[in-house]
């Protein structure tokens, strides 16, 4: 056996059940060669050594926006504040210090922040008054817009609600200021400038770069346009994408016959891409489609009626984006050219229509290796909970979410009552049946680091039952995530002759109190063996 290029010395964490823990991992030419007593021997003589409390298999992210999020982390700083006072005057500073911007564009704020999510365009008008603002929510599925941005598009109490949306109104008709829903969002957002092509590049260099900071090897970008590829292929030709990336393009209803060859064109971009390193970082391979929309916003498709609107209401059971026939027959087509499904569910209609839909597929289609992804698996009936682990679908579940936070206290309990409420979330009982649990973030919906999301899922769970063991979610985060996107033979496990994806921790996460994983220092994060991230000062192993 020859040298090593790097040798990290710390608890191995595998996730390989054959040998669990070592001492341990040794790196050359971008794969893990050995392990244990075989990769201590190999540090004499290694390039570079480093001295860890704890080695993982690299972090993955099953759902995140790296593109809108960079894009972003340009705007005002509007994250965590924590009243609308804050936030509007963080517009104000931020619209003074960039005069020559027409637009004023950023995000995102917390919805709890007002009552029921509905925002008035006069406290942003306040703060600017000749210049349209648009601040997406948190959950980016609403945006609080000033008067002058309704006004740009033409909004007035003679707007009629668009299909799958709506424009929230005083008594008299007028607009508020809060548009729920893409489709309400798009009325304003097509008028505003779009990001160049250079600070889409930026945009994910800076969101990438976060990533790696935390750990995080690979992320499923959740909901991209066939154009914005580019960005990806562009920042990873040079040297400026930190992960290694796997896109969804988003298909929408009645465009989707339209959409399958952009799509096609748009993975062969990327798989003929003949600069190396490129093939191997992004691929484009996944298909997003959103089933619904969310619960606080009265826009997540419900079994039964929302427990807050009367029932002569047109929304009573929430907002579905698809007829559920036209969402089995767009999941059949893309199955057909060969994508894998990605799918937003968070009511338990919306769920159950996704399902439905996965079976669907694979009725007309045949047998095939699919692994469909329902991500955030909000609220699931529980007859749906074995069809999961039946129709082989990966459960995507966003941790941080599962707990008491305002946004259930204030927003979604209140909307779908304590019985429904907790069935948000079945981690323990999806697990318990066997299916797969893959974890994200969503950001920038929230925290992109996974050491603050993965011990929500171990202690935080307001169900008991719904929580899951320390390891399990770990292999959640990396084994899961691998599974997710077809790479469990090349990564996701600590094994020689995998990649080395890994990421080095300050201290073993299976030896402390979970509690304290938000406090864990990433020392150092490498992709195929090389440094994305960190701090860690390695040595020669020589001498
Ligand atoms: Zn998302």
């Amino acid at each position: 056996m020859g040298g090593a290029d790097l040798v990290l010395r710390g608890a191995v964490r595998t996730g390989d059940p054959h040998l669990p823990l070592a001492r341990a991992v040794a790196v050359r030419d971008g794969l893990v060669v050995a392990l244990d007593t075989d990769a201590l021997e190999l540090a004499d003589g290694a390039t570079e050594i480093v001295d860890a409390g704890a080695v993982l298999p690299g972090f993955g992210d099953g759902h995140v926006h790296p593109l809108w999020g960079g894009v972003e982390l340009a705007g005002p700083a509007v994250r965590d504040l924590t009243s609308v006072e804050a936030v509007a005057a963080e517009v104000r500073r931020y619209a003074a210090e960039h005069p020559e911007e027409e637009w004023v564009l950023g995000g995102p704020y917390d919805p709890a922040l007002a009552p029921r999510g509905l925002f008035d365009a006069a406290w942003l008008d306040a703060a600017v008054p000749d210049r349209p603002v648009v601040l997406q929510a948190s959950d980016h599925h609403c945006a609080w817009v000033n008067s002058e941005a309704l006004r740009r598009a033409g909004i007035d109490a003679a707007t009629p609600d668009p299909p799958t949306g709506s424009v929230a109104r005083r008594e008299d008709g007028s607009p508020l200021g809060t548009l729920v829903e893409w489709t309400a969002m798009d009325l304003v957002l097509r008028h505003a400038p779009s990001p160049t092509d250079g600070e889409k590049v930026d945009a994910v260099d800076r969101a990438s770069a976060l990533l790696a900071d935390a750990g995080v090897t690979w992320a499923q970008e959740a909901a991209l346009a066939p154009a914005d590829v580019a960005a990806y292929l562009t920042a990873a030709r040079g040297g400026r994408l930190h992960v290694r990336v796997n896109i969804a393009l988003r298909a929408e209803p009645g465009e989707w016959p339209a959409q399958r060859a952009e799509f096609v064109a748009a993975r062969r971009q990327a798989e003929t891409s003949p600069e190396p390193g490129v093939a191997d970082r992004v691929s484009v391979r996944t298909v997003k489609l959103f089933a619904d929309g969310i619960v606080e916003a009265g826009t997540a498709a419900l079994l039964a009626p929302y427990d807050d609107l009367p029932p002569d209401h047109p929304q009573t059971c929430g907002l579905p984006v698809w007829e559920p026939a036209e969402l089995a027959a767009a999941a059949a087509a893309f199955d057909a050219d060969g994508f894998q499904l990605h799918v937003h569910a968070i009511g338990d209609a919306g769920v159950r229509a996704a399902l439905d839909a996965f079976a669907h597929v694979a009725e007309v289609n045949g047998p095939r290796d699919r692994r469909p992804v329902v991500a955030h698996t909000q609220l699931v009936d529980p007859a749906d909970l074995p069809r999961f682990a039946e129709l082989g679908v990966v459960a995507n579940f966003e941790p941080l979410w599962s707990q008491l936070d305002t946004a259930q206290t204030e927003l979604t309990l209140p909307r779908i009552g304590a019985l429904r409420g907790d069935r948000q979330y079945p981690m323990g009982s999806l697990l318990a049946t066997g299916a797969v649990l893959s974890t994200g973030s969503d950001w920038p919906v929230s925290s992109h680091r996974p050491l603050e999301c993965l011990p929500v899922a171990v202690t935080g769970h307001w169900v008991p039952d719904e929580r899951v063991p320390a390891a399990a979610v770990l292999a959640a985060c990396t084994a899961g995530t691998a599974y997710q996107a077809f790479e469990e033979g090349v990564r996701g496990t600590l094994v020689p002759g995998k990649r080395a994806d890994l990421v080095a921790l300050g201290a073993d996460p299976l030896a402390i109190d979970p509690g304290s994983w938000p406090d864990l220092e990433v020392l150092g994060t490498w992709l195929a063996g090389r440094r994305t991230a960190g701090s860690a000062t390695g040595r020669p192993g020589t001498g």
